[in-house]
């Protein structure tokens, strides 16, 4: 099944085929249909499966479709949320969101953000907004207390790696940055593993979710 079945516009199923992507994986096949027709998602997925294009290309389809809304000035607000452990999947997921966006008539502005380098440079990327923001919780925190985010306008949060989250001990940020969220919105949820607490996560976040397990 090619990925123009999936509802996928031609600009995403061009990118996608030139990052080789021809047949979409099982993962991609079952979320991207999930996640097109606005559902939750809880997905076991491991890396190496194709989590990251399962979510990265519905959610470009989402920002295509509010770009064609007429919209009201200022600055642009991020409509999409990828919450990460890491800095090196935060940089990842960043890189494939562009490649997969560039062909749309407007591609995503992404800001990728991450602790452990000085918040600066972030917080001057961030000037003017951004559609698409991938970022680790605690440096997500800081950009907001220091006014360079806000996440009042997000539709669609992903959380990805969510086992790994909780491992390094991110529940207590996760949960702040939940209350900023506003509460009418799609949540998709990846996790390699579900101990106990990665499944009561799930379960506190997902909204009659659609399961996929790979
Ligand atoms: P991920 O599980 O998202 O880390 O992706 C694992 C690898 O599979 C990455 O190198 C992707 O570029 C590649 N990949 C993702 N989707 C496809 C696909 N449909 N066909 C071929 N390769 C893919």
């Amino acid at each position: 099944m090619p990925f123009a079945s999936l509802g996928l516009s031609p600009a995403l199923c061009r990118a996608a085929s030139e990052l080789g992507f021809t047949t979409p994986t099982p993962v991609q096949t079952q979320a991207i249909a999930a996640i097109v027709r606005g559902a939750d998602v809880w997905a076991s997925a491991q890396t190496g499966s194709g989590k990251t294009a399962a979510f990265a290309l519905p959610a470009l389809q989402q920002h295509q479709t509010l770009m064609l809304a007429p919209r009201t000035g200022g600055a642009r607000r991020a409509h999409t949320l990828i919450v990460v452990p890491t800095r090196e999947l935060a940089a990842q997921v960043g890189e494939v969101l562009r490649s997969l966006g560039q062909h749309l008539a407007q591609p995503p502005k992404v800001a990728v953000v991450f602790g452990g380098v000085s918040i600066n440079p972030q917080m001057l990327a961030l000037r003017g907004g951004a559609d698409m923001v991938v970022a680790t919780p605690g440096r997500l925190l800081d950009l907001v207390a220091h006014n360079a985010l806000k996440l009042s306008a997000v539709q669609l949060l992903v959380l990805d790696e969510a086992d790994r989250l909780l491992d390094l001990g991110f529940a207590d940020e996760l949960n702040r940055v939940l209350a900023l969220l506003p509460a009418q919105r799609q949540n998709l949820f990846f996790s390699a593993t579900f101990p106990e607490s990665v499944q009561a996560l799930a379960q506190s976040l997902l909204h009659e979710p659609v399961r996929i397990e790979v």
